[in-house]
């Protein structure tokens, strides 16, 4: 089969020059310059163009209808014309709203155009014999040219790069033959694949089924033209632009907190519908930090690497957190403004951030993942009913790891199973308080997830051994701080600093 011998056909089936394409398998850039390529590719450049009188006095009608009319393969989708319908519908969409600079189109293509790849397979291999394989399509599918094709127009167009992450531009198009052709396709899967179709109730066919068991390998072409022609008939009307649906990329801003407060919570605090606390660290870091990035405040997801109590401060290089955003209208984040949010948190007074960066999706894994490994240190200070003694000092220097049994406190029983869980203790590491002799300032070293406050007074035997038990002696906790988590992640980025 010569290719001059296959576009002749293609022509006279009302194939558009950018299918023809399809079926020499042209790649990439080869679909911007038509002329070059099929020349490349030893085709005669069209000649009922040039001939026009000559064609149509020679009773080649297709070939004229082919120039006149819509594509018979594609149905107009590669069009100039559906292009500038694409683009103008895009632009008239809310697109401008979105301050983003990836993009990537979903097409949601009617069922007739894939049946039509279909028809011209069948065509092909009665023109064309066993050359034209029955299991491997012979053109460039039309998913696939969808993404060699317009996905680089429109974007050029739009001045957008390509990123699958990026503003998701749903398309979705129809064309008037998809009723009419979807409730033949029904009676044709029925006669096609009795077996299966007989098992189900309602046949449902979705496009998926169509692109696998839509083979001549698997439909003889004698059922399929019961149906439909072979090769395709000519249509008078292109495909047709149903809406057009604009979906923001998941953003992730990623930092660090530092909670300064001895009366904030964690995540709102509501008991028996009744809010406990006025602002919680979430709030405070979604409200100046979220609408950058989105106007729905209430979509977003705040995460960090465990969670500290009210009554405890996390200081240090701070816990790591991540705001995941969904539909963003914005995808970047500068350093100033970075840094204006993080003055702005930091005005609350009760907590504070930095290193506040937009992170990929992907990293989110550092902060779901191998919690249970991760280290925390921690700072306690603690009281005795007696003057702390050397022995007592003695005892609680521990430089080798230990386990403990930890029950669930009682304290936290309303939202977590009973369980005894097993935590290792790194390190326990106790100085007197200066001015103080009754008191102990206890920096400890655990595995997180680990209930600092009943390691330190063992709640009654429920934690063993605790810091309690091995002097025997009670001990009070009075202030909890955290001061550093074993995460290195996300980077250090000093937002202060400005670029270049
Ligand atoms: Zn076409």
């Amino acid at each position: 089969m010569k290719n001059q011998d296959l576009v002749e056909y293609l022509r006279s089936c009302g194939v558009c020059e950018i299918c023809q394409l399809r079926y020499l398998k042209a790649r990439g850039a080869e679909y911007r310059n038509i002329n070059e390529t099929l020349q490349k590719l030893d085709v005669k450049l069209n000649e009922y163009v040039k001939n026009e009188e000559l064609v149509v006095s020679a009773e080649n009608q297709p070939a004229k209808r082919a120039r006149l009319g819509v594509c018979s393969t594609c149905l107009g989708l590669f069009s100039k014309d559906f292009q500038n319908e694409l683009l103008s519908s895009i632009l008239a969409s809310d697109f401008a709203k979105y301050d983003c600079q990836k993009i990537v189109l979903a097409i949601c293509l009617p069922m007739s155009l894939q049946l039509r790849q279909l028809a011209m397979w069948f065509a092909l291999r009665r023109r064309f014999g066993a050359s034209i394989e029955e299991s491997n399509p012979p053109d460039v599918p039309i998913k696939e040219a969808v993404k060699l094709i317009l996905h680089p127009i429109i974007c050029e167009k739009l001045d957008k790069g390509y990123d699958a992450n990026g503003l998701m531009i749903n398309i979705d198009l129809t064309h008037n033959l998809e009723d009419e052709e979807v409730e033949k396709l029904v009676k044709l899967n029925k006669e096609a694949f009795p077996a299966k179709a007989s098992h189900q109730k309602r046949i449902e066919i979705s496009r998926g089924l169509l692109e696998k068991q839509y083979q001549p390998s698997k439909v003889k072409a004698e059922t399929f033209e019961k149906y439909f022609q072979i090769p395709c008939s000519n249509v008078e009307e292109s495909i047709k632009l149903i809406s057009i649906d604009l979906q923001g990329p998941v953003v992730c801003v990623a930092g660090r907190y530092r909670k300064l407060s001895r009366e904030l919570s964690h995540t709102p605090w509501i008991l028996n519908g009744k809010r406990l606390m006025e602002e919680s660290i979430e709030e405070i870091i979604i409200r100046d930090v979220g609408p950058h990035f989105t106007e729905k405040l209430g979509k977003i997801t705040f995460m960090s690497s465990g969670r500290e109590d009210v009554d405890v401060r996390c200081l240090g290089k701070g816990r790591p957190f991540v705001l995941e955003i969904p539909n963003a209208i914005r995808s970047c984040l500068s350093k100033d403004e970075a840094f204006a949010m993080e003055r702005a948190v930091d005005a609350s007074g009760m907590v504070s951030i930095h290193n506040l960066q937009v992170v990929p999706r992907e990293e989110l894994t550092h902060i779901k993942t191998g919690e249970e490994q991760k280290k925390k240190f921690y700072r306690a200070l603690c009281a005795l009913q007696e003057p702390v003694s050397v022995k007592i000092l003695e005892q609680l220097q521990i430089s080798t790891s230990f386990d403990i049994q930890q029950k669930t406190p009682i304290r936290v029983l309303h939202r977590r199973p009973l369980h005894t869980r097993p935590r290792t203790i790194y390190s326990v590491n106790a100085r007197v308080q200066r001015g103080n002799p009754k008191a102990l300032i206890i920096d400890i070293v655990t595995q997180a997830g680990t209930y600092i406050k009943e390691l330190v007074h063992g709640e009654f035997g429920r934690t063993t051994p605790s810091l309690s038990s091995i002097i025997g002696k009670p001990i009070d906790i009075q202030a909890l701080d955290v001061v550093g988590i074993d995460l290195d992640w996300p980077n250090e980025v000093d937002n202060s600093i400005q670029e270049e």
